[in-house]
C-alpha cells in the first residue's frame, strides 16, 4: 500500500505511522526524520535546513523533493510505504504525482489524521523522544515511568528544537496556509480518508486499520 499520512503537526502522524510499521512492516518515510538526520550529520543539506526547521517554516521544495525521490528508489519501497510528512504543500502534492506516473504508479490513500488546532500545543510542547530508539511520550499524556528515560530501552529523551512555543505556532500556521489544502486536492482524486485522532492511541490505530480496509 502507497500510503500518505496528512495532519498538523502533533496529530500524531508520526505515532500511528510506527504502528503500522510494527503491524504491517511497511517503511515510514518521515522527511522530517531524513532532515533531522542530515542536520545531526552536520551535512550541508543538514545546515541548509536547520534555518527553516528552526524558524519553523518549510524547508524548500529543491531540497526535500530530491530527498524524497532518492528514498522512494530504494528496495525496501518496491511494495508500498508510509509518506509522514510529505507532501505538505500542493507543489510537493504534483511532484509526487508525477513521480509515481513515470513507474506507473499510484498513491492508494490519503489519510487525514484530525485533531482539533486549540489541542495541539499541550501534545507538542509536551512531546518527548527517545534518543536511541525513537520511542515518543508526551510529559502531560503518557509520560514516561523515570523522568527522561525510555522505557523500553534505557535511552535518554529529548525535546525537539522546533517543539518550543513560538516555533509551534509558526508551523502550525504553515499547515493551516500550505498542508491543510492537501485535504481538499486529496479529496478531488476520491483518495481521501480521515480518522480522529483525538483519544487512546489503540484505539485510534484500530479506526486508522479499519479505515483503510486493512485491519
Ligand atoms: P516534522 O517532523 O514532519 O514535524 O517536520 C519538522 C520540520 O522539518 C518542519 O517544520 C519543516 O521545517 C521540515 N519539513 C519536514 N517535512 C517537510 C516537507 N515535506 N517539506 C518541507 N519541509 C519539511
Amino acid at each position: 500500500m502507497r500510503l500518505v499520512l496528512l495532519g498538523a503537526p502533533g496529530a500524531g502522524k508520526g505515532t500511528q505511522a510506527k504502528k503500522l510499521i510494527e503491524k504491517y512492516g511497511m517503511p515510514q518515510i518521515s522527511t522530517g526524520d531524513l532532515l533531522r538526520a542530515a542536520v545531526g550529520a552536520g551535512t550541508e543539506l543538514g545546515k541548509e535546513a536547520k534555518t527553516y526547521m528552526d524558524s519553523g517554516n518549510l524547508v524548500p521544495d529543491s531540497v526535500v523533493l530530491g530527498m524524497v525521490e532518492e528514498r522512494l528508489r530504494q528496495d525496501d519501497c518496491k511494495n508500498g510505504y508510509i509518506l509522514d510528512g510529505f507532501p505538505r504543500n500542493t507543489a510537493q502534492a504534483e511532484a509526487l504525482d508525477e513521480m509515481l506516473d513515470k513507474v506507473g504508479m499510484s498513491l492508494d490513500a490519503a489519510l487525514s489524521v484530525d485533531v482539533p488546532l486549540e489541542d495541539l500545543m499541550k501534545r507538542l510542547t509536551g512531546r518527548r523522544t527517545c534518543k536511541d530508539c525513537g520511542q515518543m511520550y508526551n510529559i502531560y499524556f503518557s509520560a514516561p515511568a523515570t523522568e527522561g528515560k525510555c522505557d523500553k530501552c534505557g535511552g535518554e529523551l529529548y525535546q525537539r528544537d522546533d517543539d518550543q512555543e513560538e516555533t509551534i505556532q509558526k508551523r502550525l500556521e504553515v499547515y493551516t496556509e500550505q498542508t491543510a489544502p492537501l485535504i481538499d486536492y486529496y479529496s478531488g482524486k476520491g483518495i481521501l480518508k480521515s480518522v480522529s485522532g483525538t483519544g487512546n492511541i489503540d484505539e485510534i490505530f484500530a479506526n486508522v486499520t479499519a479505515t483503510l480496509g486493512i485491519s
